[in-house]
């Protein structure tokens, strides 16, 4: 049976500090960063604000408000103040559609617990930057997780954001997909906490897929009433995993917390009015999230692939023949080659993708981009800031130009250039 998955991946941050005090960050210990009682917090320090604000700019996050922390009280001997430092969500980030990143928020990390009977608390990790990425509820599968998971670990590292000692924390949401589900029967929500490896997160998904389809099956089954037949694990509910044996466990129910704002810690204004890019490296995930919104059919394979290629494959999925996936493929391999394309939005994208696929693409206007005008354009002057609206009128006029092309195909066929195959696209 389908299920649907959305994520939240804890970051510890690489940084020197520990974030609401002075403490050397995973080392010390103080009366802040333990909580006792009198001790109040520290304005984050410039450091963490600077990682923050990019892992902002690789979720696609746009910040339409200040950034202000609220109290999150809960009782765990995790925190020993009885609530964590963590960023209020409302109306912190535009609504966005097209990422599969909701929301960020920067808080502190609570203690680490080891144990199970005579648990051993230790203090150093407490107070350590964090930050939370929860996705949206988009994952239909193990592999597309996976997909999403590797690339965001690989932004997060080139960029020097994720703590390397340290692994990705994850909270798996899994349920099962609502269409065709039979109403009566309950489909819980189930938060599987603390995930600490890819391996495991893909394990965890493929047993409770298993566990919740066998339930489902098995409730629907029954002729007499449900009510005298359900458990406490039919409800919402958080699981613990298993490293050992690769199972989940029922924790507990789902809990709502108080929030309380923190007084201590004034307003921080993330971006200013103009607001100045964040330099972020090999922007997997923003690419990732075009890539969903513009093929919600592509399988994670074909993602995977996208990624690995570039940008010129993405727009060849929706095609339902080979050759047409080919032909367009290279098509826009020579276009693209050319742009650089972290600069279009994912709106400029969707109309060159639909301006190829309802213009007929035929071997001749394959030539006529290899040898046109706008290839001279890219190629002779170097230029490969072009813009899409430069773009789209060049294509459009090339469209009409057929009589004069055949004339310098000779010519052109015998130009070297690099790494496209000229003569393989003509003969195609
Ligand atoms: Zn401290």
């Amino acid at each position: 049976m389908k299920i649907i998955i959305g994520l939240e991946i804890h970051c510890p941050l690489n940084t020197k500090f520990k974030l609401f005090c002075n403490c050397l960050r995973n080392i010390g210990t103080c009366a802040i960063c333990k909580g006792e009682p009198g001790s109040y917090p520290l304005p984050p320090k410039e450091e963490v604000i600077e990682k923050y604000k990019k892992i902002i700019t690789l979720s696609g996050l746009e910040p339409i408000g200040d950034l202000i922390f609220e109290r999150k009280h809960y009782h765990y001997p995790d925190l020993p103040k009885g609530f964590q430092i963590t960023t209020r969500r409302k109306d912190l980030f535009k609504e966005s559609v097209d990422s599969p990143i909701y929301f960020a928020a920067l808080e502190e990390d609570p203690a680490s617990l080891k144990g199970d009977l005579l648990r051993k608390i230790s203090y150093s990790r407490c107070g350590n930057p964090l930050v939370e990425i929860i996705t949206m509820p988009i994952f239909n599968n193990a592999e597309e997780v996976s997909l999403f998971y590797q690339n965001l670990e690989k932004d997060l590292e080139l960029n020097n954001l994720k703590s390397r000692k340290e692994p990705l924390r994850v909270d798996v949401n899994i349920s099962l997909a609502p269409t065709g589900l039979d109403k009566k029967v309950p489909n819980p929500q189930i938060e599987v906490k603390n995930v600490h490896s890819l391996t495991n997160i893909i394990e965890c998904i493929n047993t409770e897929q298993k566990r919740l389809s066998e339930r489902y099956i098995y409730l629907e089954s029954r002729k007499e009433p449900l009510a005298g037949n359900l458990l406490m694990t039919d409800t919402n509910h958080t699981r613990g995993y298993d490293e050992t044996s690769g199972g989940t466990r029922y924790s507990r129910e789902k809990e709502s917390y108080i929030f309380l704002r923190e007084i201590n810690i004034p307003p921080i204004t993330l971006f200013k009015k103009n607001r100045e890019k964040e330099s972020v490296v090999m922007n997997y995930t923003s690419l990732y999230s075009k890539l969903v919104l513009l093929i919600p059919e592509a399988s994670a394979e074909e993602l995977e692939e996208v990624l690995s290629e570039g940008w010129a494959s993405l727009l060849i999925i929706k095609l339902e023949s080979k050759q047409e996936k080919i032909f367009l493929f290279r098509y826009f391999l020579i276009i693209l080659k050319y742009c650089r394309l972290n600069d279009y939005t994912t709106q400029e994208i969707i109309s060159l993708t639909n301006y190829a696929l309802e213009n007929p693409i035929t071997k001749e206007t394959l030539k006529k981009i290899i040898i046109s005008r706008t290839y001279d354009d890219f190629y002779a002057r170097k230029r490969i800031n072009i813009t899409f609206q430069e773009l789209v009128p060049q294509l459009r006029c090339l469209a009409t130009r057929s009589d004069k092309i055949q004339k310098i195909i000779s010519i052109e066929e015998r130009r070297i250039l690099p790494s496209i195959n000229i003569r393989e696209l003509l003969e195609f």
